[in-house]
């Protein structure tokens, strides 16, 4: 996964932890490098915890946990997006045309 802010590919540590940290944007996972850490004001563009506020979020099968204060909150708008993919007002118009198929079978 590549820094959300400048793309920039992560390689791995020779060894000891990732300086790269781990955040939310918009209920997904992103990752930003070292060198943005210090340029950017990384965090104000990532999610926060509702309960303390922290950047520290991780993403994970439809939710997102603090790894502050271990707030469990749910990623809604990855289920929004799944809402609007199943185009709104189909089913009806499927049933208005197995409607007009039936009238002109019973003809
Ligand atoms: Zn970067
Ligand atoms: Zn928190």
């Amino acid at each position: 996964m590549p820094c959300f802010k400048c793309g920039a590919r992560q390689t791995d540590p020779a060894r000891g932890a990732s300086p790269w940290r781990r955040g939310v944007l918009r209920d997904h996972q992103v990752l930003v490098c070292p060198s943005c850490q210090v340029v950017h004001d990384w965090a104000a563009d990532l999610d926060h915890c509702a309960a303390c506020g922290s950047p520290a979020l991780i993403c994970r099968l439809g939710e997102v946990e603090c790894r502050d204060c271990g707030h469990v909150r749910d990623a809604e708008r990855d289920s929004d997006e799944l809402v609007a993919s199943t185009a709104p007002g189909l089913s009806e118009d499927v049933a208005q045309a197995l409607d007009r198929v039936l009238k002109s079978a019973r003809r």
